[in-house]
């Protein structure tokens, strides 16, 4: 079964239509070509014994009654010569056929004999009546006739054939007996190869459907894995790799889709420019290595202080950082905003060259409103840009707030 497992799934399932198709075909053939043995049996059973015997009787039926008839009303004068000659010559005319017919049907060995001698039989009593319709034309000759004769001549000829029905009977009997046997083999035979049949279609079912199942468990199981390493993926192309804080091209999908929301349920979305204060002197001052460090310590800084689900820090590039809060009036972000400063400077980075603290601190421009469908989705990073301008002018180590999107700026104190 082997090759079974090489093919491909829509091969497999292919595979498995033809085999059923095939099953079927074969089934309906059996069936098609049994039927008409079957009703062959039946035809030669019904021509074997039913005809015969009706061929048989209807000789009897002649002699019986017919020709009986015909002389009796012959020697009571009831009807004309010509009228006795006519019907004595037509009912001859009938048996003569009668048996020619009936001979002609298959007959077994011991039975011909048999035959031959009714053949004998009934020549003799036709010819006794040939004699009858030529003395008729004698006057008076029929009058002499004597019925207990013509009685006994048709006794005989009833028992002689008789006997020949009773033999086509028992023959049919016979027949029957053998079709029914016949019948209970063809069934037997059709049964095992039917069953032989099924039995093979569902084995090799059973194995196309086991491939099929394993080919789905292993494109399950690689789904999965490729579902994970798109995650991973996924993660890392969303995070910064110094800081470990989400960047740039995150902060990209996450703005658009907090302002959209914000927009669709008319909430409260603030948005904060960070950037370090002097920075450039840090590094001057410590070197570059210190300087990455220092950009670690404020990450981490602003990581612990933006916890809640709804907060998003971000770093957008270089020393600079991006702060995104949900749901949060102009008060608390702007709480939120003092914090980071605080919290930044209470890290106590030095920095000696720095004209606003002996430590490394950090400037916000922070935008907040509450967010409808005229606002633009560049306008609230333009506008916290401008106010992070306006924290270095007012002597850094400050944010700027504004809550007005026509333009009214909070200097904060
Ligand atoms: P200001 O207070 O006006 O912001 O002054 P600044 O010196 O911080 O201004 P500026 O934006 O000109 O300087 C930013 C500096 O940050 C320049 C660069 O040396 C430093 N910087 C940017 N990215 C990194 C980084 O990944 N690592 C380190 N160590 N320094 C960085
Ligand atoms: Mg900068
Ligand atoms: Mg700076």
């Amino acid at each position: 079964m082997k090759f079974i497992e090489a093919l491909k799934l829509r091969s497999k399932l292919f595979f498995l239509f033809m085999l059923i198709t095939s099953g079927l075909i074969i089934i309906g053939i059996m069936g098609a070509i049994n039927i008409g043995a079957m009703k062959k049996n039946l035809d030669s059973l019904y021509f074997g014994s039913l005809v015969p015997v009706t061929e048989l009787n209807e000789i009897l039926q002649v002699y019986h009654g017919n020709l009986t008839n015909v002389i009796y009303k012959a020697k009571s004068n009831e009807i004309s010569k010509d009228q006795v000659n006519l019907e004595i010559l037509s009912s001859l005319k009938k048996v003569k056929q009668q048996w020619q017919s009936y001979k002609k049907h298959f007959k077994r060995d011991e039975e011909l004999q048999y035959v031959e001698y009714v053949s004998l039989e009934i020549e003799a009593l036709n010819n006794y009546f040939l004699k009858i319709r030529n003395i008729n034309n004698k006057e008076d000759a029929l009058r002499k006739l004597s019925i207990e004769t013509l009685e006994t001549k048709i006794a005989h000829i009833h028992k002689t054939i008789k006997k020949l029905i009773n033999y086509e009977v028992e023959i049919a009997v016979y027949e029957r007996k053998k079709f029914l046997v016949t019948y209970d083999a063809i069934m037997k035979e059709v049964g095992v190869v039917l069953v032989t049949i099924i039995l093979g279609v569902l084995f090799i079912s059973f194995y196309v459907f086991k491939s099929i199942q394993n080919d789905q468990t292993r494109l399950e199981i690689a789904t999965k894995r490729l579902k994970k390493a798109n995650k991973k993926l996924e993660n890392v192309s969303y995070t910064d790799v110094l800081t470990s804080l989400h960047n740039r091209r995150y902060f990209n999908f996450v703005y658009d889709k907090e302002l959209k929301r914000a927009k669709r349920e008319r909430k409260f979305i603030t948005f904060m420019m960070l950037d370090i204060d002097f920075f450039k002197q840090y590094n001057d001052t410590y070197g570059h290595m210190e300087g990455d460090k220092a950009l670690v310590n404020v990450a981490s800084a602003l990581k612990e202080l933006l916890k809640r689900p709804s907060d998003y820090v971000f770093r957008l590039g270089g020393e600079e950082f991006g702060v995104i809060l949900s749901d949060t009036d102009a008060k608390n972000s702007e709480k939120v905003a003092s914090k980071i400063c605080e919290a930044i400077k209470s890290k106590k980075i030095p920095h000696k060259n720095s004209s606003a603290s002996e430590y490394v601190t950090i400037s916000i421009g922070l935008v907040c409103c509450v967010a409808d469908d005229a606002l633009d989705e560049n306008f609230l990073i333009s506008k916290a840009d401008e106010m992070l301008y306006e924290a270095k002018n007012n002597g850094r180590d400050t944010y700027v707030l504004t809550t007005d999107v026509a333009d009214l700026k909070e200097v904060a104190a």
